[in-house]
């Protein structure tokens, strides 16, 4: 479906003043002033929700890990200060694959291959205990990607070892599967590491495992040298789908029709309790809708999320953006912007903000209009006060990709995570050059004691300024509410500078399902899409 049509009260562009558009019976707001507002959200407050989120994880094994009972319980803290404040909290539930590899072994005529392969994500397992011992087998062309890439070749009951390139390791895998081989050896095309995910589970897959370019090429010649060489491959994994849910709530006053979107991810990484990540986005949208709460009548609804399952490949946002897409769509197009907020008290902080006008980075992604504008929010706010800021790339790493992908105009706030802070950045905000903004990121010690609280009380007050902003008015970034134009309109015309143009097509999500692979019983491998930096390959 097109994105972004105009509303059809602004449409017909006559008289479109905010009075107009009010729904009948619901009196228009006097606003929220947002630099009072900005007040009301204090790192005292924020602190003490981080407290309790720290608790709960220290309870319940140390995180807040998707499917954990620290999630469980760091939820229900959210939901009771939402429902303190006067909201219905709603849980939104959806599934998640969670594969744990137990074993995994690649042996070449009995030696075992170095540095180690690694298990493609979604492969199934071998036999557990011995594997498969076989034949080494490669396809007619060497990348395998089709039927026609092993015709004439005989790989029944072999093992393939086949380039990555062209296709994905999904498409490999099957087309070697399909030719008869009981396992695949995927080997890099480039420097480095083959860490590649199969995408989502098929019963068609046959196991796999990823090596390095040279390993590849030192089989190949093995191969030619001795035509019978044999190949062990085992893997021992097991896969499981459970639930897991977000957390949403919005304010009763404003109006349906157009709604303003705050999000953060709850859920943290297995390794620590997460209080700068996410907690502390978490934690600011919190306060954030308990101030709003109890300050009056808004123009604009106001809906907050907690998203599930961000550090297994955003599965959270992407499921509540996709079931809209799926279900209903008009409710979609009624959310004005999104404003995400993930780690915004980092340590060695830096001021940033997603840099939806491409003005320092250009951004591998399409930018939806009215993104610039909701960028502006933030950047007009600290310009306003004197605060620097630098950009950060608008790349979809975090929860807003999946409203990006759906054209919904989207930006936010971000003080730094494994990057190394400049000496440009220590001149604007202080701290340690070619430190990591968080040293602790993904750590056990990602906790209180190392947020930065100076950063904390900048982001809170920019998040509470734009938040109250928003809540008055939009029509920079979509045309809702828009003063009446000097010169009258022409029907089914858009007002200059008015509307956000229509157009975008709703693009189709990446990937359905993610999964979190667990090597032997503590490390954890991220299995995020390929769009994150950590991301594993599918092609
Ligand atoms: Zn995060």
């Amino acid at each position: 479906m097109p994105r972004r049509a105009p509303l059809p009260t602004l449409m017909a562009g006559i008289g479109a003043g905010l009075l107009a558009l009010a729904p009948a019976g619901i009196a228009v707001a006097a606003p929220v002033d947002p630099t009072a507002f900005a007040d009301t959200v204090t790192v005292d407050a924020v602190a003490e929700h981080l407290e309790r989120l720290q608790t709960i994880a220290a309870a319940n094994g140390g995180n807040r890990a998707v499917g954990t009972p620290g999630y469980e319980a760091g939820a229900a803290y959210i939901e009771s200060v939402l429902t303190e404040a006067g909201y219905t909290p709603e849980r939104q539930y959806f599934e998640v694959t969670q594969q744990t590899i137990d074993s995994h072994n690649l042996a070449i005529d009995g030696v075992d291959v170095d540095p180690e392969e690694i298990p493609l994500s979604y492969t199934p397992s071998t036999d557990p205990a011995t594997g498969v011992t076989a034949g080494v087998v490669v396809p007619g062309a060497a990348l395998g990607c089709d039927a026609a890439a092993w015709n004439g070749v005989d790989a029944t009951g072999k093992i393939a070892v086949v380039s990555r390139g062209e296709c994905s390791f999904a498409e490999k895998n099957l087309a070697a599967a399909a030719a008869g081989a009981v396992g695949i050896v995927i080997y890099n095309n480039t420097s480095g590491d083959l860490n590649g995910t199969l995408g989502e589970p098929d019963e068609d897959f046959i196991a796999g495992v990823g090596v390095q370019q040279a390993q590849g090429q030192a089989i190949l010649d093995a191969l030619v040298a001795n035509p019978a060489l044999q190949a062990t491959l085992q893997i021992d994994q097991t896969t499981e789908q459970e639930q897991t849910f977000n957390i949403v709530a919005e304010t009763s006053s404003g109006t349906a029709d157009n709604v303003v979107m705050l999000g953060a991810h709850l859920d943290s990484v297995p390794e620590g309790p997460g209080i700068n990540d996410n907690g502390s986005g978490s934690a600011a949208i919190l306060e954030t809708a308990v101030q709003l709460a109890q300050s009056g009548d808004l123009n604009n609804k106001v809906r907050f999320a907690w998203w599930g399952a961000e550090e297994i490949g955003l599965l959270g946002s992407a499921h509540y953006v996709d079931d809209l897409v799926a279900n209903d769509p008009a409710e979609l197009d009624r959310i004005a912007t999104y404003l995400n907020f993930d780690m915004v008290a980092s340590p060695n902080y830096v001021i940033s903000v997603y840099d939806a006008d491409q003005s320092t980075f250009e951004a591998p992604v399409e930018v939806p209009e009215g993104s610039v504008q909701t960028e502006d929010v933030f950047t007009d706010y600290f310009d306003s006060i004197g605060q620097p800021y630098v950009d950060t790339e608008f790349d979809g790493r975090s929860d807003y990709e999946a409203f990006i992908l759906n054209g919904i105009p989207a930006s936010g706030l971000f003080t730094g995570a494994d990057g190394e802070k400049t000496a440009e950045e220590v001149a604007l905000f202080g701290g340690e050059e070619g430190e990591q903004y968080d040293p602790n990121y993904h750590t056990p010690e990602d906790v209180l004691e190392n947020v930065n609280e100076e950063g904390l009380g900048i982001m809170l007050r920019a998040i509470a300024f734009a938040t109250a902003s928003l809540a008055n008015d939009t029509s920079a970034i979509n045309g809702y509410g828009a003063a009446q134009p000097e010169t009258p309109v022409a029907p089914g015309t858009t007002p200059a500078g008015q509307l956000a143009a229509t157009g975008a097509d709703a693009t189709p999500f990446l990937a359905s399902a993610g999964l979190l692979m667990i090597a032997g019983a503590a490390a954890v491998v991220l299995a995020r899409r390929r769009v994150l930096a950590d991301a594993r390959l599918e092609d």
